[in-house]
């Protein structure tokens, strides 16, 4: 499955084809734990997890969503400030992952903000497009 969804240090665990029409990855860390942001200190002591879910490429035309299981650890340095942290996956805050905004700023710059956005929309996973373009 990594080989066909390639995403460092996680693994897919697998594939799921939403109603909407989109393919969802479930994906979690393949590291054994994570260092803390604030002290670097690394943890492998669980505390909790929680699921994000960005937009990622699309893949045989079909759009693309990740569900991230991200993990939270403990911090044990007596000295740091924070008691847990997150692994860091995507930056904080990210609704799309790294490589899909850079691929649509890539087609954004080069065909312009309005044929780009065409060029972008999605197409349903499961419809093909009858029209020609002849
Ligand atoms: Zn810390």
């Amino acid at each position: 499955m990594n080989e066909l969804f390639p995403i460092p240090d996680c693994r897919v665990e697998r594939v799921v084809c939403s109603e909407s029409t989109r393919a969802v990855l479930v994906v979690r860390a393949e590291r054994r734990g994570a260092p803390c942001p604030s002290c670097s200190e690394h943890s492998d002591a669980p505390h909790s997890t929680y699921v994000r879910r960005p937009a990622d490429l699309p893949t045989a035309g079909c759009p693309v969503q990740l569900e991230l299981h991200v993990r939270r650890f403990r911090c044990h340095n007596a000295r740091c400030a924070r008691r847990t942290f997150s692994e860091r996956l995507l930056a904080p805050s990210a609704r799309r992952t790294r490589r899909l905004a850079r691929a649509q700023c890539s087609v954004g710059l080069t065909a312009g903000a309005e044929a780009g956005a065409r060029l972008l929309r999605p197409w349903p996973c499961r419809r093909v497009p009858t029209r020609s373009c002849d």
